[in-house]
């Protein structure tokens, strides 16, 4: 479980995250919405300690950031982004294993996870033979995913994860995505600005408006319920193309 209490966080005179308070629970998914430059990626660089509060604090099932060693909570936690953050100059296999490889993991123990991981992000393992910009985005994605997973962290942050794929391809991580994060039961929090991708993922969802969170629940709750008429806007906007179909029809 990961609790923020009363966080903010000033970048000169930006309010990036503004006394935001929120949980995301064990092994449920915690969905990050709202406009661009509302937090998202702030909130979730605060919660792998990339970046530190101005005020109030983070706890990682329970213990507090700042009082653990940094390099502790990350081993705990994988992190993907959306281009996937994938060394270029190095293989899938090796931005796969990297930090097992530097924590000292023999070749056999590196082996057998990377079978394991290949398995569950379904990519072929020859894949991992190639570099990066030898593998569609989708691959790239599933390398970032195994990197993520390779120490079995307990939570999952995901920027964007998929913002950067073409529709066909996002369809299929989307579904591939869900079915690893139930079956692995990871705490997951998932930053997008889509509603349709909060939808999907979210038990539960946060939206969140200039820093400051608008909104938190189901996202059948910020349909039916909406705490400002904000919700409903945001809400609305994304779904606008199809409604003027709708209605030309
Ligand atoms: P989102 O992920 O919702 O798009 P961000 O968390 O990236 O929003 O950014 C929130 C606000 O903080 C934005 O106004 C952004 O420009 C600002 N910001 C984020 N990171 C930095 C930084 N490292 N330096 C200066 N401003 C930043």
């Amino acid at each position: 479980m990961i609790e923020l209490t009363g966080v903010s966080k000033r970048y000169g005179d930006t309010h990036a995250v503004q006394d935001v308070s929120l949980t995301a629970e064990t092994a449920n998914t915690t969905v990050l919405i709202g406009p661009s430059g509302s937090g998202k990626s702030t909130v979730l660089r605060l919660m792998i300690g990339l970046t530190q509060p101005d005020t109030g604090h983070i706890a990682v099932d329970g213990q507090r950031l700042r009082s653990v060693p940094l390099h502790s909570i990350r081993h705990r936690m994988g992190y993907v982004i959306q281009e996937g953050g994938l060394f270029p100059h190095l293989t899938g296999r090796a931005n796969a294993s990297l930090l097992a490889r530097h924590l000292g993991w023999s070749a056999d123990r590196i082996d057998a996870r990377l079978d394991e991981l290949t398995e569950l992000v379904q990519l072929s393992s020859t894949r991992l033979t190639q570099y990066p910009s030898e593998l569609s985005g989708g691959q790239r994605q599933r390398v970032s995913l195994m990197r993520a997973l390779m120490l079995d962290p307990d939570v999952l942050l995901l920027d964007e994860p998929l913002g950067a794929l073409d529709p066909m391809i996002r369809t299929d991580l989307q579904e591939d995505l869900r079915d690893i994060f139930r079956r692995l039961n990871k705490t997951v929090v998932f930053v997008t600005h889509d509603i349709g991708e909060a939808a999907f993922f979210g038990d539960q969802v946060v939206l969140l408006r200039r820093g400051q969170v608008v909104q938190t629940g189901p996202m059948s709750k910020l349909l039916k319920d909406p705490a400002s008429s904000f919700v409903t806007e945001f809400i609305q906007a994304q779904r606008a193309p199809l409604k003027q179909l709708e209605a030309e029809e």
